[in-house]
């Protein structure tokens, strides 16, 4: 099986760069300028961006939570995937309490073995630390998970002690954690707060969430970091006050990730004013959507280098499963889709409108999450040798996003109308071709892979 993308614009996330590219079973065989192999297939990309497949280091499938499990499963969710130019997700499987580590992660694989449609790894939140947890790491790690999450809000969250004894316990495996910062105890208060003002619908979320519950988890999460002396990750930032935090703690040397998510950057609590109740609840997600203030500073923040990684935080919930929060903000299950379209409404704002150079979209959509999670170079990048991921990309495409044109589970997306330049056409994974005119024609390709420690 051989491919020849023939006259396309490379992005790599260095440069931008006309060559054509040969795929020979599921790898990149070759990359330079006319290249010649009679045999193989030839795909015309003139006109087109060649990216690396995108990596989406941070989605929900399956998941149960708010006794309900998201709209999404591995077949769906990766389908969306795919078609959205992402060939590679790390998704959370999650150790429920009463549960092993080994048994948690063993469900994730019973879940997407044979349903992916692109290729997959997998985070381990950890919902109970215990003697058990452990000891159960090195074999965790064995089997190619080295990402950890934890949280410090929900059900599951975690003691500033628990959290301190995982980043000791991992520290000499070398694994590291991604965490959701929010102060659950603030949140618990301003939720009764919020309510007994009489504000029951959606637009309470925000309210009872506010940005000093981001900043001062981030701000606490650092410190036991500094104490345990190893870098961590603060997942879905969304908040300027947050961001200054992470400011502090790098001008005085500490190591640190930052991921953000499309959400954060384009939508804020604005879509709560004028909306009724069942479109609201489709925007909430924790931590919440923030003011255009927060928005204008994550932006700032990612033209400056200091965003690492864009992720989806895709948790796609349908319009009924909303409906349990009906006049009750505490009771909507959180999350929003978003896997189908962190490509394109990324590159639309940032390159499109703003005139970012492309190659700066393939370091935080690519290859910067491949080295945070130890996949680096056989995914996130073109390169001879690595996986045959790729995206080919119509920059000149003007369209509007719709929701009945979506292909997750949930039946929405939060850029509904969105009109916007630029589209995923053919996407390869491993080789095969598994989207063709942004439609999906090869499914349940996707592969477990395992992982090695971060790379950065
Ligand atoms: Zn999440």
């Amino acid at each position: 099986m051989k491919t020849l993308i023939r006259g396309g614009t490379l992005v790599t996330e260095y440069e931008s760069l006309r060559a054509d590219l040969l795929l020979e079973g599921e790898k990149i065989a070759a990359i330079g300028p006319e290249l010649s192999c009679p045999e193989a297939r030839v795909i015309e990309a003139e006109g087109k961006l060649v990216f690396p497949g995108f990596i989406d280091g941070h989605t929900h499938m399956d998941l149960p939570v708010c006794a309900t499990v998201t709209a999404d499963d591995f077949a769906s969710g990766t389908a969306a995937a795919l078609l959205g130019g992402t060939t590679t997700i790390v998704d959370f499987a999650t150790q429920e309490k009463g549960e092993t580590l080994e048994q948690g992660l063993d469900n994730w694989h019973r879940k997407a073995e044979g349903k992916a449609s692109c290729d997959y790894g997998f985070h381990l939140a950890i919902s109970q630390w215990d003697r058990q947890a452990e000891a159960d790491l090195p074999r965790i790690f064995r089997r190619g998970v080295t990402s950890f999450k934890l949280y410090m809000t929900y059900a599951n969250q975690v003691t500033d002690r628990e959290l301190l004894e995982v980043l000791l316990a991992l520290k000499p495996l070398g694994g590291i954690v991604g965490v959701h910062c929010e102060n659950s105890g603030m949140i618990d208060v301003m939720q009764r707060q919020v309510k007994a003002r009489g504000i029951t619908g959606p637009e309470g979320h925000p309210l009872s969430r506010p940005d000093e519950a981001e900043a001062e988890a981030v701000n606490r999460l650092l410190a036991l970091a500094r104490v345990a002396d190893v870098p961590v990750i603060v997942v879905h930032l969304s908040s300027k006050k947050g961001l200054e935090v992470i400011r502090q703690a790098r001008e005085q040397g500490q190591q640190v990730y930052v991921e953000t998510c499309p959400q954060y950057l384009h939508l804020t609590d604005r879509v709560f004013e004028g909306a009724d109740e069942k479109e609201g609840r489709r925007y909430i997600c924790s931590p919440p959507l923030r003011t255009g203030e927060d928005l204008a500073a994550l932006w700032e923040a990612l033209d400056e280098g200091e965003i690492d990684l864009i992720s989806t935080d895709h948790c796609s919930f349908t319009d009924a499963q909303k409906a349990a929060g009906q006049g009750d903000f505490t009771a909507i299950p959180g999350g929003m889709p978003g896997v189908e379209d962190r490509v394109r409404i990324m590159y639309h704002s940032w390159v499109a409108e703003d005139g970012a150079e492309p190659s700066r979209l393939v370091r935080v959509l690519a290859a910067q999450p491949a080295r945070l999670f130890g996949l680096y170079p056989r995914k996130g990048c073109l390169q001879v040798g690595s996986d045959g991921d790729l995206v080919l990309f119509d920059p000149n495409w003007e369209g509007t996003i719709r929701s009945d044109q979506c292909h997750n589970a949930a039946g929405y997306t939060p850029y509904e109308g969105w009109k916007i330049r630029g589209r995923v056409e053919e996407v390869f994974l491993r080789g095969h071709h598994v989207v063709s005119g942004g439609r999906l024609i090869a499914a349940g390709l996707g592969q477990y892979l395992p992982r090695s420690s971060c790379q950065l």
